[in-house]
């Protein structure tokens, strides 16, 4: 075991990402009663992405965005900034809708990325977008056969470039890791994320959408042909509502057992191009591992490196505080697990560390449910949400103008399968299988067969139905 970097780890409470995106003074919070055609809950990607598909739609819809603290600083602002499809995982598709539906989910999702590209030039938004592909590699002989399955799917349903397998060398020109085995590539981007969810927030507000922010929804009720939604200081009165508020939605009673809230930690170095460069990492390449708790890692344009580990503590209750937004223990981890990928990262500064909860549904792929005759919800991206939520936006967005059309049409729509156990039940055996799940990682990147008692402990959620990782 190594020691990790210099850590001189400031802590920015929303992440580095937004540090460097600048912030702007909040929008004043709602007082009064206010009516809408449509009230969105929760600006981050999903609820704004909805909200921009709704004003393209027709731009007379009047829109109401309300946001507990300020759009764009929670997940949607804080996160990888990895921008790809859902082609990787294509088995858990297939297995969940068949395969024309997978495929369709497929595509749809790679266009949803296309259209984030899309947007960010019609914009003159500078988001930092790089579609350098999305690369996953083998870092220990027992990850070899992970993700072949998705190769070999996308190979059977004539999608071949979906997913392709590369060998050692062709992984080494793009990623020379000393540990870096084989690997696969999908289609697949980074972004500036906050930078993203920053001008999204301010092309809204020009557009004419009405945004309230340090706004938390209190209330929902479907009322007299409507639906009111209720703020400390005031209520919108509106025909249709979209919940998008993301892990928060796990107070909601019918969603309490469909939803699991995690959380995953970052860190950020200083920049280092000859690392990036020593490398030979200098396409822009979204690279993660092949543990179960992943990670995740990406380059800027001034040469830092962005690491991620998925390995975050769960959150009681769904609550988001604490540990979920901020585990030192896990940036020590994050910080010590670059620099055993990346050793010349050694002495290097590691600017900002920060963490942000991840909703999680049992199947690990989003979902929008319709909660009454006006209102949907939407959640569950399970880390995943920067490229879906522009597709779960654009369906919402449909559903709330009574437009149905092949997105959808699209099995996305509708509660997924499965169910998790109710608290405190939930937060304690995920507890139990984050800490195999940490003891078999470990083991494997030794190259060690995980214990019986660690890899059964880790294997519970299959069990019992629900995917992790991977
Ligand atoms: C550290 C980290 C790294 C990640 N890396 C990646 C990655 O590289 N690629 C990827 O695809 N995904 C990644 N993700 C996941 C991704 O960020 C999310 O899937 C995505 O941002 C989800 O967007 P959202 O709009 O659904 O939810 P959120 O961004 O969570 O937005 C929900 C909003 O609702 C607000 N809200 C909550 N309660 C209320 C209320 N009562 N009233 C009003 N507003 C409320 C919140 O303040 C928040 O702004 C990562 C997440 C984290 C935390």
């Amino acid at each position: 075991m190594t020691a990790g970097p210099p850590v001189a780890l400031r802590h920015p409470a929303c992440g580095w990402w937004v540090e460097e995106a600048g912030t702007t003074a909040p929008d004043l919070p709602l007082t009064g009663p206010v009516d809408a055609d449509v009230v969105v809950v929760g600006a981050g990607y999903t609820g704004m992405w909805a909200a921009w598909c709704l004003l393209d739609a027709d731009p007379a819809t009047r829109v109401v965005l309300l946001e507990r603290d300020q759009a764009g600083h929670g997940p949607s602002g804080r996160n990888g900034g990895f921008c790809k499809g859902l082609w990787l995982n294509l088995p858990v598709l297939v297995d969940q809708f068949g395969d024309d539906e997978a495929l369709a989910v497929g595509y749809a999702c790679e266009e949803a990325v296309e259209a984030i590209a899309a947007w960010c030039e019609a914009e003159a938004v500078d988001a930092w977008f790089t579609a350098g592909g999305y690369l996953s590699v083998s870092t220990s002989p027992l990850q070899d056969d992970i993700h072949m399955s998705a190769v070999a799917e996308a190979a059977r349903l004539g999608v071949p470039d979906a997913v392709r397998a590369l060998g050692p060398d062709e992984v080494r020109a793009r990623f020379a890791a000393p540990a870096a085995r084989g690997g696969v590539l999908a289609p697949g981007a980074t972004i500036q994320p906050a930078r993203l969810a920053r001008r999204l927030r301010d092309a809204l507000v020009r557009r004419g959408a009405r945004l309230f922010e340090h706004t938390p929804a209190v209330r929902i009720e479907e009322r007299d042909a409507g639906v009111v939604v209720e703020t400390p200081g005031g209520a919108v009165r509106a025909e249709r509502a979209i919940l998008t508020a993301g892990p928060a939605l796990v107070a909601l009673a019918p969603l309490a057992t469909s939803l699991t809230v995690g959380s995953s930690h970052m860190i950020v170095t200083e920049p280092v191009p000859d690392v990036v460069a020593h490398y030979g990492w200098t396409r822009g390449e979204a690279v993660i591992d092949r543990r179960t708790l992943l990670h995740y890692l990406r380059t800027t344009p001034d040469g830092r490196i962005a690491f991620g580990w998925a390995g975050g503590r769960p959150a009681l209750g769904g609550r988001v505080r604490g540990p979920v937004l901020h585990d030192a223990r896990a940036i020590a981890r994050a910080a010590r697990h670059l620099t055993e990928l990346l050793p010349e990262v050694r002495g290097r500064t590691i600017e900002a560390g920060w963490g942000g909860p991840i909703d999680i549904s049992p199947t690990t792929l989003p979902a929008v449910v319709p909660l009454g005759a006006r209102v949907d919800a939407a959640y569950g991206f399970t880390g995943r949400g920067v490229g879906p939520a522009r597709l779960i936006g654009e369906i919402l967005a449909a559903r709330a103008a009574g437009i149905q059309n092949e997105r959808t049409r699209l099995p996305l729509v509708g509660r997924p399968d499965g169910s998790v156990p109710p608290e405190p039940v939930r937060w304690a055996g995920a507890s139990t299988v984050r800490a195999a799940l940490i003891r078999c990682d470990e083991q494997e990147a030794r190259g060690e067969q995980p214990d019986p008692i660690a890899r059964f402990v880790a294997d519970l959620p299959r069990r019992l139905g629900i995917t992790v990782g991977r």
